[in-house]
């Protein structure tokens, strides 16, 4: 049966956004486009880049993937300059539209200013409240765009420096690219709750990004980790950190990062993300024994932890499942039925190997748990005769409000449920959690130095007034 691909987005986890920037070359939008592809993972739903060519600031962002927005000659031909940053978008603050696009360029007292942004910012609300009873005029329904008015605010614009002073009002989470005619600035939040590292190419020319894959890509090598709290000022002069006064207590990395988001071949927090996945699947293997015939790891993501499984247990590792990659994002119908086939779409199951075997299944997470438990009934349709579900983190019962996209309490599978109601609900054998004890233990750093708020409740960055990602959404106007 036909499945309409238009209706319903699959609402499971998502990452807001991935960032690139270079200094220093002409080729710069080009090389700035490899940095974004390589991190295409991070976000979906649009793409841009600004360019600098030392007096004025150009860009162009667009809606789709990295490939579908760019072309060679406008790379070459238009966004010509000797920096430039970029900037992929999945949605957590504003819906996915045009204007939302970053990186948002912008015109104030100062000059021009182009803003790439990765995280939430928790006070965002209540900072444009104040702005627009000032007559401020948003463009935009993202976070993203107060910082651009605090950096306009006359008190800021008098500043030799503003950006610490613009930075000091911030709350939640950010990972920051700054583009100026003269300047790129480079800036993540004092909890370090989403990654950011400094590179450099054999060229000798600084970058910055989200993820080390990115410089993989151009072959850069990762110098460090952007510190928490810390502007990194990359310009004609090199390089000058400098540390701004924001209150942080602790280190809040987010652990999911580590579970699910970033690339396996990143090093994020200092710790390679799929020695840590391997690791979070031996761990899983002690902690969750069970007879089966072999692991099998639910793609692609619970790959490395599948391996670690297997390793650990002694138990087959066997891949059963083929991911249709020309699938891309899946769109759904609402309705268990149509989800079955949506997932049929994307999965293809080797009833060869499955047939009549006791299967382990490595997930890495468990989010509505409607999507996995169409996938499990694909695995019973092709004839496993057990499906023994183990999850690489523990139950997700509590939205994040740093930057990745979970739904409100109550859609969380794992919200006011027992893990033996969970198994009901999805049709399965056993399942089994990663402890969150047994979780912190597979990372490098300090447990107390990680967010575990998704799991655990516990925000570090406190939350006064939660806001849904369409806070600033009010329809009341549509240009064509
Ligand atoms: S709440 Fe969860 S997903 Fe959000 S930052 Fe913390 S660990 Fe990451």
């Amino acid at each position: 049966m036909p499945v309409s691909l238009e209706l319903f987005e699959e609402y499971e986890k998502k990452e807001k956004c991935g960032l690139f920037g270079i200094w220093g070359t002409s080729e710069a939008s080009q090389i700035v486009y490899q940095g974004l592809f390589a991190q295409q993972h991070r976000g979906q739903e649009s793409a841009g880049i600004a360019v600098s060519d030392g007096a004025a600031l150009n860009g162009h962002a667009g809606m789709g993937l990295v490939s579908q927005v760019f072309t060679p000659r406008m790379l070459r031909e238009e966004l010509t300059g000797h920096a430039a940053i970029g900037h992929v978008r999945y949605s957590t603050t504003g819906s996915s539209k045009l204007c939302n696009a970053q990186p948002l360029l912008r015109q104030y007292l100062m000059g021009p200013v182009a803003v790439a942004h990765n995280g939430n910012l928790i006070n965002a609300a209540l900072l444009r409240k104040q702005y627009e009873e000032h007559g401020h005029i948003f463009q935009s329904t993202t976070d993203t765009e107060i910082i651009v008015h605090l950096l306009a605010k006359p008190t800021h614009v008098e500043k030799h420096d503003p950006l610490p002073h613009v930075l000091k009002h911030l709350q939640g989470a950010y990972s920051l690219l700054f583009l100026f005619p003269n300047r790129m600035e480079a800036v993540r939040d004092p909890w370090g709750i989403r990654p950011l590292v400094l590179g450099k190419t054999p060229q000798g020319h600084w970058c910055v990004a989200s993820e080390t894959c990115a410089f993989d890509a151009i072959d850069a090598t990762c110098v460090r980790e952007i510190e928490p709290g810390e502007i990194v000022r990359i310009d004609e002069s090199g390089v000058h950190s400098r540390h701004f006064d924001a209150p942080a207590p602790e280190l809040a990395h987010c652990v999911f990062e580590h579970v699910y988001f970033a690339n396996p071949a990143s090093n994020i927090f200092g710790q390679n993300v799929h020695r840590a996945r391997e690791r979070m699947g031996r761990q899983l293997a002690r902690e969750a024994p069970v007879k089966a015939d072999f692991v099998m790891p639910m793609p692609d993501s619970g790959r490395s932890a599948a391996l670690g499984f297997a390793n650990e247990s002694g138990i087959a590792f066997e891949e059963g499942i083929v991911p249709n990659r020309f699938v891309g994002r899946t769109f759904i119908l609402p309705g268990q039925a149509a989800r079955d086939r949506a997932v049929a779409l994307k999965l293809n199951i080797i009833p060869d190997v499955v047939d009549g075997k006791r299967v382990v299944i490595v997930e890495d997470s468990v989010v509505r748990g409607t999507t996995t438990q169409s996938k499990m009934r694909a695995l019973r349709k092709a004839g496993a005769k057990e499906i023994h579900l183990r999850v690489s983190c523990p139950p997700i019962r509590h939205p994040c409000f740093y930057g990745i996209d979970f739904p409100t309490s109550t859609e969380l599978i794992a919200h006011n449920r027992t893990v033996e109601q969970i198994r009901d609900f999805l049709e399965v054998d056993s399942v089994a959690y990663l402890s969150l004890e047994g979780l912190l233990s597979c990372m490098k750093l300090p447990a107390n130095d990680y967010c575990t708020a998704c799991w655990s409740g516990r925000y570090k960055v406190p939350i006064d007034q939660p806001q849904s990602k369409f806070s600033f959404e009010r329809d009341q106007m549509k240009m064509f």
